[in-house]
């Protein structure tokens, strides 16, 4: 089974929703919109998982 993880983009505000396996409480995914990567995690209420930029960088 998958759980399905949503998520909000930190840079752009977009929703974004990953299939993750049942249990996991991290991921990293890619914003559909702006395709800055984000580390998700998951938080007390399991459908909208935390989310912060990965790699930053200085553009
Ligand atoms: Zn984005």
């Amino acid at each position: 089974m998958a759980t399905t993880a949503e998520w909000i983009c930190t840079r752009c505000g977009s929703t974004n929703r990953r299939l993750v396996p049942d249990g996991a409480t991290r991921a990293v995914d890619e914003c559909l919109t702006c395709h800055v990567r984000h580390e998700i995690a998951a938080d007390a209420r399991p459908v909208r998982w935390r989310a912060r930029p990965v790699g930053k960088k200085v553009a």
